[in-house]
């Protein structure tokens, strides 16, 4: 199938070209058609899919048609960077239409984004928190929106963000068209979808199973050697642009600053950085000035960094999903990519979880030469302590499992917060 099938306004069938885009992937070849057509979209597709396309592509195709300088389509991601990726696709998309596209995230002063929609913005791509400050204070007007688009919705739950968005849908017109995006269906985003989505056609990519482009290899290693042990691979596999996940951010910034006085070409992505300081960090990486970036999983949710050749899980994730979301970084679309993960005496039930979720016995590798029989240095923090899996007094202290607060009011990691 070709993008000419969809019968794209031209304008938009040029910026697809020359986005060097051939074919459509699966889940916009899906949802496409539907989307054209003014349906309501169910899409469960994680990121790498190609599911920014999927709804950017037949929204401006859509607006095309209409009225303009006023708000019509409303685009919500979780996280700042999300926004500001997805406001550059729909940019480079819509580049031939006139159509303008503004980014509504904290962080940032108000009055700039005030202004630039007023200039006349089509489309508006906002996280929840920041939006709502502007709809309190009226600062934006969404009378005439006649699409909102939902992206990530899963991670939007995850990072407490569902009254606010329920608050904003109660400020839209009744009549619009409903896009919902989200890699899981948790109980609290099909409710979600069930309330909003009218005669909602779904459409659903493989979105439990990673890409099939990406290889899988395990390494048992003890807490206190991961760094070591990490360094050795490093140094022994060819590479190009690493992503890297420890559990919490002190451990992000510790270890990119360890690999750093090794040598190597890394930095951290971690909730305590400054706006700027993450748009360098997620710069660099992207224009291959660091080589490694080491990040938690909430610093990392909605990089798009599409020649990331492997992801290491230096920390297990907490959930088989997480795993999934975590390594849909590498091998993206049509690219190979491989995923390294740590196992430690404490994970290995965990790693039996990830290999039920994928359906396949994931390889057990070792690297030739390094010694994993090495003791624990005298006077260092017991394994757990060191952010192996939720045996810290404070842990024990946070409501849910893994340490992860859920639900409203769970803005937790400030600085991958949306506000
Ligand atoms: P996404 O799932 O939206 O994050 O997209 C993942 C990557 O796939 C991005 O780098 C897109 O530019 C790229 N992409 C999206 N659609 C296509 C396509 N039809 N052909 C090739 N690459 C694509």
């Amino acid at each position: 199938m070709t993008f000419e099938h969809f019968n794209l306004h031209p304008d938009i069938s040029a910026a697809i070209a020359a986005q060097g885009y051939t074919s459509p992937t699966p889940i916009q070849a899906q949802s496409i058609p539907h989307i054209v057509n003014g349906s309501d979209v169910l899409g469960l597709a994680q990121t790498g899919t190609g599911k920014t396309a999927a709804f950017a592509l037949p929204l401006l195709h859509r607006l095309m048609t209409g009225p303009r300088r006023r708000v019509r389509a409303l685009i919500l991601a979780p996280t700042r960077e999300l926004a500001v990726q997805i406001h550059e696709s729909v940019t480079a998309l819509g580049k031939n239409t006139k159509l303008h596209s503004s980014v509504i995230i904290g962080g940032v002063g108000m009055e700039p984004q005030v202004q630039a929609v007023r200039r006349g913005s089509e489309i508006l791509v906002a996280c929840p928190g920041r939006l709502l400050d502007h709809l309190s204070r009226k600062t934006i007007d969404l009378s005439g929106l006649e699409t909102l688009v939902i992206d990530e919705a899963d991670r939007m739950f995850d990072m407490g963000f569902l009254p606010d968005i329920r608050r904003i849908v109660r400020q839209l017109p009744m009549k619009r068209q409903n896009l919902l995006f989200s890699a899981t269906m948790p109980d609290d985003i099909r409710r979600l979808s069930a309330d909003m989505l009218r005669d909602a056609v779904t459409v659903q990519v493989d979105h439990t199973k990673p890409v099939e482009t990406i290889s899988h290899a395990l390494y048992h290693v003890e807490q206190h050697l991961k760094t070591a042990l990490l360094k050795e691979l490093l140094r022994h596999t060819v590479t190009d642009s690493v992503l890297v996940f420890t559990r919490t951010k002190h451990r992000a910034k510790k270890l990119a600053e360890q690999l750093g006085l090794s040598g190597f070409s890394a930095t951290s992505l971690q909730g305590n950085l400054s706006q700027s300081q993450r748009q360098h960090a997620i710069e660099g990486f992207r224009a291959g000035s660091y080589k490694i970036l080491v990040a938690t999983d909430i610093a990392a949710r909605g990089i798009d960094v599409s020649a990331i050749t492997h992801v290491i899980n230096y920390d297990m994730p907490d959930t088989a999903e997480s795993y999934t979301h975590r390594i849909g970084r590498t091998g993206r679309v049509s690219r190979t990519g491989e995923a390294f993960t740590f196992v430690t005496s404490e994970d290995t039930s965990m790693a039996y979880a990830i290999e039920c979720a994928l359906g396949a016995a994931l390889e057990h590798k070792v690297l030739p030469g390094f010694d994993y029989t090495r003791p624990r240095p005298e006077g260092l923090f017991p394994a757990a302590r060191q952010g192996g899996r939720g045996r810290s007094p404070q842990r024990h202290s946070m409501k849910t499992r893994g340490g992860r607060p859920r639900g409203a009011g769970a803005r937790y990691g400030a600085g991958a917060s949306a506000r």
